[in-house]
């Protein structure tokens, strides 16, 4: 399992970036994206790029166990699945395309231990980055 890798993720409905170069988390540009909490308060989540890392920032408090709904900052398309729901806690799973291939999928749930970046197919995706990255 490589460390550090900094994924590059798109919107699944219109394909443009999700990347924030502007905001560094773990000094690797972050993944931007809309939120809205269980009590309709609309805000600006930054997850961390790094496959396995937790760490993000928000303009808004999250209450622990609330369930967010998030959405594209481009084209505001809800990335909340419904079909797909986290095997810890059973809320809907949020999907980004990724650059390397699959998909990477986080739990909408804060506070909840699916609350990553992970990818559906990690094989696939990491020899494919690793082809178009160069990465070793
Ligand atoms: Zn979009
Ligand atoms: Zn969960």
């Amino acid at each position: 399992m490589p460390k550090k890798v900094s994924l590059n993720v798109k919107c699944p409905f219109c394909n443009k970036t999700l990347m924030d170069e502007g905001h560094l988390i773990n000094n690797k540009r972050s993944i931007r994206i809309l939120i809205e909490t269980a009590e309709h308060k609309k805000g600006t989540i930054w997850l961390s790029s790094i496959y396995g890392d937790y760490n993000y920032t928000c303009d808004l408090k999250i209450p622990e166990d609330d369930v967010a709904i998030m959405s594209c900052p481009q084209c505001k398309k809800e990335l909340n699945r419904s079909k797909v729901t986290c095997d810890v806690c059973a809320a809907p799973i949020v999907s980004f395309t990724c650059s390397v291939g699959g998909r990477v999928s986080i739990c909408s749930r804060a506070g909840c231990k699916n609350h990553y970046v992970v990818f559906e197919n990690l094989d696939t995706a990491v020899r494919k980055f690793y082809d178009e990255y160069g990465y070793n």
